[in-house]
C-alpha cells in the first residue's frame, strides 16, 4: 500500500482488489465479494460486507483500509426537484453533485438510449397510469415522484471531476474557484454512489444518466475520470451509453478518449462563433483554436447513430446574435452534430446576462433550418445555485426563490 488514496477501496478495479486479496493470503473468490459490496451494495463501511469473514475485515482495517465512501455534508433541493449535495471527502475538500430527476433535456436527440427515454417508457408504469397513481397513493409525493422520472429514464447525474477548475471561462462561477485538486476515480465513482444511495436507486434496475458536467475539466483529470467511468460501467453497472463528458476543449485529450474501448459520448463546450469570440470567454482557446478543436470533432470517431454534442451557453448581446448562429452553422458543416443550447445562469461576479427568450428562439431557428437537431437545455435548479456554471460550493439558496420548506 503506497500513498494514502491506496487505502480506499472504492476507486480500485477487479485486478487491484484481486492482488490485495492475494496479499492478504486469503482466496480468490473474496475479491469478488469486496467488488459487489464496494460497488453493487455500495456499502459505507468495512462491517457491512457481511459476505467477508470478520478476521478479515479486521486484518483489513488494521491496515489502514476503508470503503472510502465520501459524506454528504449538505443538501439543497429545488423547487423544480434538482437536489445538489455537497459531497466530502477524507482530506476536507469538497465538490458538488446534482441529481436531476428529470434531466434537462441535454439528454435528448443524439439518436442513443439516454434521448428515447419517453418513447420507451414502459407499460403501465409510466405517468398518468394507474401504475403511478398507485404509487403516488401509497408513498409520499417527493417518492413518488422521483421514482416516477426514474421509470421515465430521465434521471440523472452530474458529476464533478476536480476540486475547483483551471480553465476560467469567463462566465461560469467554478472558474472564480481556481483548482485546488483533481479527484481521484474513487471519489468519482464516490459521489455516483452517495447520490444514489442517498435517492434510494439502483442501476441496472432504474436507469440512471450521468454527465460528467459538474466541478471541473474531466480532460485535465483523464486518468483518474477514465478510470471512474470504467468502474462504474463494468462494476456499478451504468451503460457507457447513457454517460457524457463534457470539455472545454483539451484537444489531445479529444484525440485519446476517441480511442477508449469504453468511453461516454462527447460533449465539447463551443460557446462561441468564432475565435477572437471565444479567445474573450475561454481563455484557453490561444491553445486550442476552433481551427484544432473542429479537426480533432472531424476526426473523432463516431459510433452507429453517435453525435457529438456541442454545448453553446447564450450570453446577452456578446454570442447570442443570428450572425453567430450563422457562423456555427458554417463551423459544424459536414459533422454528425447536435447542439445543445444553454442560457446564462447568472451569478454573483459573472459580467454576462442571460439572453432574451426570443433571441434563444432565433437562434435555434438557425441551426434547426440548417439541418442540425438543437435543443434547449431547461434550467434546472437556479434557485438553489445547481445549474450549469453554478457549482461553487455556494452554502446558501437565493433568499427571494428560497422554498418555504
Ligand atoms: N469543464 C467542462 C464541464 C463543466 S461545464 C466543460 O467546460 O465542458 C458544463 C457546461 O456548463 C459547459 O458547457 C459550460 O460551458 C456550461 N456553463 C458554464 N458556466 C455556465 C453558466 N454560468 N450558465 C450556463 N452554462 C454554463
Amino acid at each position: 500500500m503506497g500513498d494514502s488514496s491506496d487505502a480506499f477501496l472504492l476507486g480500485l478495479n477487479r485486478q487491484e482488489v484481486a492482488e490485495l486479496v492475494d496479499r492478504a493470503g486469503e482466496p480468490s473468490y473474496r475479491a469478488q465479494q469486496i467488488m459487489d459490496g464496494v460497488y453493487r451494495e455500495r456499502v459505507q463501511s468495512l462491517d457491512q460486507i457481511s459476505t467477508l469473514p470478520l478476521r478479515f475485515r479486521e486484518n483489513l482495517a488494521q491496515c489502514g483500509i476503508t470503503v472510502g465512501f465520501p459524506a454528504i455534508q449538505q443538501k439543497f433541493v429545488s423547487q423544480d426537484g434538482t437536489v445538489r449535495y455537497l459531497v466530502a471527502f477524507n482530506d476536507g475538500q469538497s465538490v458538488e453533485t446534482v441529481w436531476m430527476p428529470e434531466g434537462d433535456g441535454g439528454e435528448a436527440g443524439d439518436g442513443t438510449e439516454a434521448g428515447d427515454s419517453v418513447e420507451r417508457s414502459e407499460g403501465n408504469s409510466g405517468p398518468g397510469t394507474s401504475g403511478a397513481k398507485a404509487l403516488a397513493e401509497k408513498d409520499e409525493p417527493i417518492a413518488a415522484l422521483t421514482r416516477c422520472a426514474t421509470q421515465n429514464h430521465r434521471a440523472t447525474i452530474c458529476v464533478s471531476s476536480q476540486v475547483g477548475c483551471a480553465v476560467d471561462c469567463q462566465f461560469c462561477l467554478t472558474a472564480q474557484l481556481g483548482v485546488k485538486r483533481n479527484l481521484s476515480a474513487g471519489e468519482i465513482v464516490g459521489q455516483v454512489c452517495a447520490v444514489l444511495n442517498d435517492q434510494k436507486v439502483s442501476p441496472p434496475r432504474d436507469r440512471i444518466n450521468l454527465v460528467f458536467m459538474g466541478m471541473g475539466e474531466p480532460f485535465l483529470n483523464y486518468e483518474n475520470f477514465i478510470k471512474a467511468v470504467r468502474l462504474l460501467v463494468e462494476e456499478v453497472g451504468i451503460p457507457e451509453s447513457r454517460m457524457t463528458v463534457s470539455t472545454a476543449g483539451i484537444v489531445p485529450r479529444i484525440q485519446d478518449f476517441g480511442l477508449e474501448p469504453i468511453r461516454p459520448k462527447l460533449a465539447i463546450s463551443l460557446n462561441a462563433s468564432n475565435d477572437e469570440l471565444r479567445t474573450r470567454l475561454m481563455p484557453l482557446n490561444r491553445k486550442w483554436n476552433l481551427e484544432k478543436l473542429l479537426a480533432a470533432a472531424r476526426d473523432f470517431p463516431l459510433r452507429n447513430r453517435e453525435r457529438i454534442t456541442f454545448e453553446y451557453v447564450l450570453l446577452r448581446d456578446s454570442n447570442d446574435a443570428v450572425q453567430n448562429a450563422e457562423e456555427v452553422v458554417e463551423l459544424l458543416r459536414g459533422l454528425r452534430a447536435k447542439v445543445n443550447l444553454i442560457a446564462l445562469n447568472s451569478g454573483p461576479g459573472i459580467e454576462f446576462a442571460t439572453p432574451a427568450p426570443q433571441s434563444v428562439v432565433a437562434f435555434q431557428k438557425v441551426l434547426t433550418a440548417a439541418g442540425i437537431p438543437t435543443f434547449v437545455r431547461r434550467p434546472r435548479g437556479r434557485d438553489i445555485f445547481a445549474a450549469c456554471g453554478q457549482l461553487k460550493r455556494t452554502l446558501e439558496i437565493r433568499p427571494a426563490e428560497a422554498p418555504s420548506t
